[in-house]
């Protein structure tokens, strides 16, 4: 009897190691633009193991640490820094004018080196900084779509790829990496030659533990239709919302499949574009998913310890700067301006502005000076919170600022 329970325990034990075996090695190496091979990549996302009938760990995906995603405050562009581990990517660079921002953002997390360099198209507002960047820092692979542009922008980012002797990967949707232990899979573009270029945007998928995120870059409807047509598993926790929340953006059916517990929202203050539009803010209040948005929280800091996610602040408001289809539709005689409303002032996330407590090499900040854990040090300096996470001082004590 021992003997045949062993058997089994032993059987159950390789089943689920071999259950494992498709996951961990799906990495794949990039394929450069000339080359289009399409390699089979293994991207079965969560091979959700059906029952557990023993006590036998089969929790394929336990992750140790945590990973850690700022949406750096870039204004009305995007620029996103992904940390897991030792490894780090970077998602767009903000406008060029944000060089300097999201470079000491990235330096004074203390990292010398980007695994991975994403500029999701060729519009300013998201591969701005990325030749500032690419020329101060360690690359490893940089990303980008087949698109190109003529600005000096585009070419200025091009040049500091060649001038570093990378080259530019094309990726190839399902294609997945790794990020530390995170697993990055992509999911757009699925064409090229778009009519708008926003659709060209590479979208992203990062997954750790049984957390996910999805990086939409500037991806609008069309994308949006096409990553549904091809049936990929969309479902995040976390989602950016497309296009600093364009109504074009964030459409019904993929919001659906998303089905997101929180959305973020890069955009600056009074914009020229009127983002966030009504429509996108409408699809997600009716939802009753908390928004994020850089214009009234700053940088975005969430932290997943691959079960849980945290948000360093409080969620915003569903204000609306103005209407994208009617403005755009024209199918009334009145002009945008009685589309466009003003944003309300006090935000709900304001805990960014709050003053907090650090010590010049610690890197957790705090919001009470007499913290415990302090008490030891002789220089206590202090600022507001962005201050103080942009310097470096980013986790929040865990005894006086909440955090774990
Ligand atoms: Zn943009
Ligand atoms: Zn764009």
């Amino acid at each position: 009897m021992k003997k045949y329970l062993s058997f089994l325990l032993g059987l159950i034990l390789i089943l689920s190691l071999t259950g494992c075996s498709s996951l961990t090695e799906n990495a794949t190496t990039g394929v450069s633009t000339e080359q289009q091979v399409t390699n089979k990549i293994i991207t079965k996302e969560t091979p959700q193991q059906k029952k557990n009938t023993t006590s036998v760990n089969t929790d394929i995906k336990a992750v140790n640490d945590t990973l850690k995603v700022s949406y750096i405050n870039v204004g009305q562009a995007d620029s996103i820094l992904i940390q897991q581990g030792s490894s780090s990517m970077l998602i767009d660079a903000g406008n060029n004018s944000d060089s300097e921002t999201v470079k000491n953002y990235i330096s004074n997390q203390g990292i010398t080196k980007l695994d991975f360099v994403v500029g999701t198209h060729p519009h300013e507002d998201h591969i701005g900084g990325l030749d500032y960047i690419i020329n101060s820092l360690q690359i490893g692979k940089v990303y980008m779509p087949k698109r190109t542009a003529t600005t000096k922008t585009f070419t200025d980012v091009v040049n500091a790829i060649k001038n570093k002797g990378l080259k530019i990967t094309v990726p190839v949707p399902r294609q997945s990496f790794k990020l530390g232990e995170a697993t990055c899979t992509i999911l757009a573009p699925n064409g090229s030659g778009y009519e708008d270029v926003n659709n060209e945007s590479i979208v992203i998928k990062v997954t750790f533990g049984s957390n996910s995120f999805l990086f939409t870059g500037d991806a609008e409807d069309v994308s949006e239709k096409e990553m549904l047509s091809k049936g990929y598993n969309l479902k995040a926790d976390v989602l950016k919302v497309g296009h600093h929340g364009s109504y074009s953006s964030t459409t019904q059916e993929f919001l659906n499949k998303v089905n997101p517990k929180y959305a973020v929202i890069s955009v600056g203050k009074n914009n020229s574009y009127d983002h966030p539009h009504k429509e996108n803010i409408d699809r997600l209040k009716t939802k009753n998913i908390p928004v994020y948005r850089t214009d009234e929280c700053g940088t975005i800091i969430v932290t997943s310890n691959g079960k849980n996610i945290s948000f360093n602040v409080k969620p915003g408001s569903y204000s609306y700067s103005g209407t994208g289809s009617t403005t755009s539709k024209s199918n009334t005689s009145s002009n945008n301006v009685v589309n466009k409303l003003p944003i309300k002032t006090n935000t709900t996330c304001n805990e960014n502005n709050k003053t907090v407590y650090y010590t010049p090499s610690g890197k957790s900040f705090h919001y009470d000076k007499n913290c415990s854990t302090l008490k030891r040090s002789k220089t206590i300096l202090n600022g507001t919170q962005e201050t103080a996470i942009g310097l470096g001082h980013a986790d929040p004590c865990n005894i006086c600022a909440g955090g774990n």
